[in-house]
């Protein structure tokens, strides 16, 4: 199966994407409660942003393992994927 028509693909993408920007909107609402020295919300915000930022993590990772396993055999001719084989280079 292809990556682009496989639905677990899509469904973790999706959620990668949404913890992404998730987590870049409340992370620069963090960055303003801080410029602003506003505790409250510096206080709020803090373990919100953390979470926002593991779920991200796991999503991405989760993505990445999914990729290497059910699309091993493309993901060796594919930039993504993490298992290319160079024919030449240094290493
Ligand atoms: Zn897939």
């Amino acid at each position: 199966m292809r990556r682009d028509d496989c639905p677990e693909c899509l469904r973790l993408w999706r959620e990668y994407a949404d913890a992404t920007s998730t987590h870049i909107g409340l992370d620069s609402k963090l960055r303003l409660a801080t410029l602003e020295w506003d505790l409250p919300s510096i206080e709020l915000l803090t373990p919100e942003v953390e979470a926002a930022g593991a779920r991200r993590t796991f999503y991405r990772e989760a993505f990445r393992k999914h990729v290497a396993t059910a699309h091993k055999a493309d993901a060796e001719t594919n930039e993504y994927g993490g298992d290319i084989r160079k024919e030449d280079g240094p290493n």
